[in-house]
């Protein structure tokens, strides 16, 4: 049997408190990977490895750690006796990590992030299960010849590339923008249903981690969003560093305050590239004619810097 790497890289999965009952009181990435999977009984006998490739609160998500990441899932991911990788994370992030890994692995093997709601020393906590869970659906992917990244979270596969957070403290916190899991898991975490199509991966390789990320931020539209935010950003560009693109997370269909508008087009005038994403959890951007600030689709903001990191580094 094959074995399935679990690289760990913190969050509130392997997250502690000193109170059980207060739940949201913890400090997340205390435990180790190792400690993760000792949690979990029906892990014993699996052949597993683990990997401790960060130990960090998932907000504090960087370039850095995605390039380690990065190496880890390479290396692992070459050996033939390697079934797939399970990577625990933070909730906070998850959505960006997953984006970013559909572009660019190849596809062959599965990869599935997990993660939790509640630290390790809740009573209720969901990261045991989670994490088994995701353990047997690597093993279960393999066995169909399925690769490709996937969260698994609260007995749900979500695809990678569209996987969100939708709920800040609830259990089941994730969804896929109004798309439906890929499947549901039983209470064992044992998958049944067929999936077609499983998400093809963008096959963009590892190249993009190896290189600087391109400087690109997120601003939003709102009541008396005058650009000044913008203005801002270009003033400390000047002095700092370039700027290269800017995320618009915009009213309703992607739109955007008159005054936004006015310096985000001055922005482009400046070279910087402009996408145009919804602070609308559903639905989605669709792109216009004429449009000056390209439509990001169904990417959340924080998905479409990434995209946009990507695009600039010529991906
Ligand atoms: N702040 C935590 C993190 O993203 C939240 C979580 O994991 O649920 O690491």
């Amino acid at each position: 049997m094959k074995s399935v790497v679990i690289l760990g890289t913190g969050g509130t999965i392997a997250g502690t408190g000193h109170d059980p009952q207060k739940s949201w009181q913890y400090r997340a990435a205390q435990l180790s990977v190792s400690q993760l999977v000792d949690a979990v009984p029906e892990l014993a006998g699996v052949p597993l490895e683990t990997v401790q490739v960060a130990q960090i609160d998932s907000k504090d998500m960087s370039w850095s750690v995605w390039r380690s990441l990065g190496q880890a899932l390479q290396a692992h991911l070459a050996r033939e006796d390697v079934a797939g990788v399970v990577i625990t994370h933070g909730t906070d992030t998850l959505e960006e990590t997953a984006y970013l890994l559909h572009r660019l692995l190849d596809g062959r093997k599965p990869v599935v992030l997990t993660a939790a709601m509640r630290p390790a020393t809740a009573p209720d906590a969901d990261g045991p299960a989670n994490l088994r869970d995701a353990v047997r659906v690597v093993q279960e992917a393999a066995r169909r010849g399925l690769g490709g990244v996937v969260a698994v979270l609260h007995r749900r596969i979500w695809a990678g590339g569209q996987v969100r957070k939708a709920h800040s403290c609830a259990l089941d916190a994730f969804d896929a923008g109004g798309h439906p899991p890929l499947a549901r898991l039983d209470e064992q975490g044992l998958w049944h249903e067929a999936i077609t199509p499983w998400p093809a991966s963008g096959k963009a390789g590892w190249l993009p981690l190896a290189t600087e990320p391109p400087r690109v931020e997120i601003i939003h539209s709102h009541a008396d969003a005058d650009g000044w935010m913008v203005q801002a950003a270009l003033a400390h560009a000047r002095q700092h560093g370039p700027l290269k693109g800017l995320v618009l997370a915009g009213t309703g269909h992607g739109t955007l305050h008159q005054g936004l508008e006015a310096a985000l087009t001055q922005a482009v005038a400046q070279g910087v590239a402009v996408w145009r994403s919804s602070r609308v959890a559903r639905g989605g951007v669709n792109s216009r004619e004429g449009d000056v600030f390209v439509a990001c689709g169904e990417l959340t903001p924080a998905q479409a810097r990434v995209a946009l990191m990507l695009y600039l580094l010529g991906v």
